[in-house]
């Protein structure tokens, strides 16, 4: 949810009272846990239902935020459907923030992020997460650099990578972030400009090339793995 829940009723319309009332198919009476990004879960039962609007009566407290994994994923726009894989597995997975980040050789613009975060939502929903991911705003890739917080590993992964990215991600523990390219990956000054950052770090991810969204899910599973988590 996007704004901070409270015990008491909470009307629903758009998305949300479709979302419970034609995919989940629930009436009045029926439990459901929601969950916001502030104060974690909660437990509500379906209230009232008029037409496509519903009210939920929100009643006990569940649980609190989870403590999510200090692992960003930024990642080169995709094609539709492979750039909706990559976020919902990034949000199964643990991820905390999503950072779509523009490179020369995407073959898409910026993605929607509203249908971005949808599948967020939903993913979410489906593996019991209690905190949303954040979806910044897309970035270009030398203003990603520039901007970069201190403190913060940059996992780059590229093809012309080397070693075991187990044993370097474990040793670079703390907070992440994994770089992956387009579907055309890094150009040479891209790379050039990546390595030559100080929180950079390059990973393979095997010798295969891997599909972008295939690499995505790999590196943010590796570096769980490392982390523990
Ligand atoms: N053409 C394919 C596609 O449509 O997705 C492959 C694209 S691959 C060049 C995209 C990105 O995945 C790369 O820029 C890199 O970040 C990551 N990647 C793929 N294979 C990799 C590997 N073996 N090691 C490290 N990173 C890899």
């Amino acid at each position: 949810m996007d704004s901070v829940l409270a015990p008491g009723p909470l009307p629903l319309t758009g998305t949300a009272a479709h979302y419970l009332l034609s995919v989940m198919r629930l009436a009045v009476g029926d439990p459901v846990r929601l969950f916001d990004d502030r104060t974690g879960e909660w437990l509500a039962t379906v209230g009232a239902v008029r037409k496509r609007d519903l009210i939920l009566d929100i009643g006990d407290h569940l649980a609190e935020r989870e403590a999510v994994p200090d692992l960003w994923l930024c990642a080169a726009p995709l094609k539709k459907g492979r750039i909706d894989w990559l976020v919902e597995k990034a949000c199964e997975l643990g991820v905390d923030r999503v950072v779509p980040t523009l490179t020369r050789r995407a073959v898409v613009d910026a993605p929607k992020l509203d249908r971005l975060r949808a599948h967020m939502v939903e993913a979410a929903e489906q593996c019991g997460r209690t905190a949303l991911p954040t979806l910044a705003d897309p970035v270009k890739l030398p203003a990603l650099l520039r901007e970069w917080p201190a403190g913060r590993r940059l996992f780059f992964a590229d093809e012309t990578g080397g070693g075991d990215p187990l044993a370097t991600m474990r040793a670079h523990a703390g907070p992440a972030a994994i770089l992956i390219g387009p579907e055309g990956g890094f150009d040479d000054a891209e790379r050039e400009l990546v390595r030559a950052h100080a929180a950079a770090v390059p990973i393979s991810l095997g010798p295969r090339i891997l599909r972008a969204d295939t690499a995505a899910a790999a590196a943010v599973s590796l570096w769980m793995a490392a982390a523990g988590d």
